[in-house]
């Protein structure tokens, strides 16, 4: 096997014609190692019939319920059978801690000495690792459950520092960055899904993913980290248009989803180094949080109160908010007028978020006259009061004619697309309607506007235009649009 980084993906499968048929498809796939999960088979596990059609290199396993697996049989009878597969011509066997112990080294199969732990990340990693290596391991693995981001730097922390190589993995949603990250910390092999339907350990990706989306296989520790931290973060599209465009440029730097609940942000923060992280986007619920924790920022963020870009430099964090300009130049392109030409203008913006805010501060830099309504009055009102304009009640929304309706609430998002913030009955020819939802395109709100002869603008605009201005602070080069454009598009409609 080459040096670069693995990817293995796990296959279990019930039938052993259909695990022989899928390894073939994977290793036609460019699929350089597979770890077959024998517990899944609901047949006899018929090894000689395995290894004489076997498609490619193997880690064999056979995992029992109390380790996650599925292999009811008898422990002696278990134990049998791994021998038999390292006799057999298995590249690789992975073998529990109390299997390890009583399993000697057989044939040529290298052995993995693994643990797992369901619950947690254990304190001391170092120690477990030191025991697992004393059983004659090559290979060490640790696949603990991520309780906190921190539990994640614990991890790779120990595969960069181990001197055996050492696959280190926190399962679960929180756990996911360290999939890809172990291999950047030099983990000889990280594990993925085939994709195809459900994952076979919490937080897994899938080898699509691993391979295209993240370049795993060309990942070292000079490679760059950079990403979107958010709480949720499943939804975020940034990492699928700013990985695309690091690639087409041929840059070594990689952008992961962290998913960092609120407690995490101040310890995410301070970790954040030791991870390889040079940028950051910023979403919801941080990005006004976030100013907390930050001394160095520009002017924007600080009259905004709000940033979603973070840039380390020499050791400082500096935050910019991409949104204001972005949103901005999303108008100006659509209506053909310069931003100076909305002074006077009366806007009406819905929403008093974060989305609110960097919008309203650069309506009101551009002279516009602006109305803010929020379902929460007070949220309205107080970002009103910042701004030098005028809130009104939620219900009133409808009452007035503004020139320009700006939507920053989610109404209208996938999957609730047939919701809207605005009647459409009040909608009138001439005014411009800007809707800063991106998914879909096409919103309920911007085809009602669209209908009532209104000119509209799309919050996929304002979302391109905001990661590509982030992509500049990041990389200092110019962003890739139309490369963006496309992979942002294609993710909307995969099928096209
Ligand atoms: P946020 O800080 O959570 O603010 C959301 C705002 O929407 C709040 O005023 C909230 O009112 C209001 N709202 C939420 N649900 C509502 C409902 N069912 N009915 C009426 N009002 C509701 O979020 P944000 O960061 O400002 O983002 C808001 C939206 O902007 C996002 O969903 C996203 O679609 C869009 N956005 C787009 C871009 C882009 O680049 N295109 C960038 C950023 C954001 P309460 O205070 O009463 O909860």
């Amino acid at each position: 096997m080459a040096d670069s980084p693995t990817i293995c993906v796990t296959l279990g499968r019930e039938r052993l014609h259909d695990l022989l048929v899928d390894h073939r498809r994977l290793v036609a796939d460019g699929v350089r190692l597979v770890e077959w999960r024998l517990d899944w088979l609901t047949e006899p596990i018929d090894l000689a019939e395995l290894f004489a059609k076997q498609p490619g290199p193997v880690i064999v396993t056979l995992r029992r319920p109390e380790d996650g697996g599925r292999f009811e049989g008898d422990e002696d009878g278990r134990l049998k059978l791994l021998r038999e597969a390292m006799q057999a011509g298995a590249d690789y066997v992975d073998l529990e801690e109390h299997a390890a112990a009583k399993i000697p080294r057989l044939g040529t199969a290298r052995r993995i000495v693994s643990l797992h732990d369901f619950s947690g990340t254990p304190a001391d990693l170092p120690a477990l690792h030191a025991r697992l290596a004393a059983l004659d391991a090559d290979v060490v693995k640790l696949a603990t459950r991520a309780n906190s981001t921190h539990d994640n730097t614990r991890m790779l922390r120990l595969v960069r520092d181990s001197r055996l190589p050492t696959v280190g993995l926190c399962m679960g949603e929180l756990g996911s960055p360290t999939r890809v990250l172990a291999l950047r910390c030099g983990a000889p092999f990280s594990f993925a899904a085939t994709g195809a339907g459900a994952p076979l350990a919490p937080g897994q990706l899938s080898f699509r993913d691993m391979r295209s989306l993240y370049r795993c296989e060309q990942l070292s520790p000079a490679t760059e980290v950079y990403g979107v931290i958010g709480a949720p973060i499943g939804h975020s599209r940034s990492p699928l248009v700013h990985n695309p465009a690091m690639n087409h440029l041929g840059l070594d730097k990689v952008y992961l989803p962290f998913l960092v609940p609120p407690d995490d942000l101040p310890s995410f923060l301070d970790d954040a180094p030791e991870l390889g992280i040079k940028g950051l986007s910023v979403t919801i619920p941080h990005k006004e949080s976030i100013l907390a924790s930050i001394t160095d920022m520009d002017p924007a963020v600080r009259a905004i109160g709000a940033a979603n870009t973070l840039v380390w430099k020499d050791s400082r964090i500096y935050a910019y908010n991409t949104d204001q300009q972005a949103a901005l130049d999303s108008l100006a392109a659509a209506t053909g007028q310069t931003t100076a030409e909305f002074r006077g203008r009366s806007a009406l913006v819905l929403g008093a978020g974060g989305a609110a805010k960097a919008i309203v501060h650069g309506l009101r830099q551009s002279g516009a006259e602006v109305i803010v309504t929020s379902r929460t009055i007070e949220r309205a009102e107080e970002l009103a009061k910042a701004m030098g304009c005028r809130a009104i009640r939620w219900e009133d929304r409808h009452d007035g004619r503004p020139n320009l309706i700006v939507n920053c609430t989610p109404l209208g998002m996938s999957p609730h697309v047939n919701a809207t913030p605005f009647e459409a009955g009040a909608l009138k020819p001439g005014m411009i309607v800007f809707d800063t939802v991106y998914n879909p395109e096409q919103t309920r709100l911007l085809m009602q506007a669209q209908a009532a002869g209104c000119t509209v603008v799309s919050g996929l605009e304002m979302f391109l235009r905001q990661a590509a201005r982030q992509f500049e602070l990041f990389t200092g080069h110019e962003a890739p649009w139309q490369i963006m454009r496309d992979a942002l598009r294609q993710s909307q409609n995969p099928g096209a």
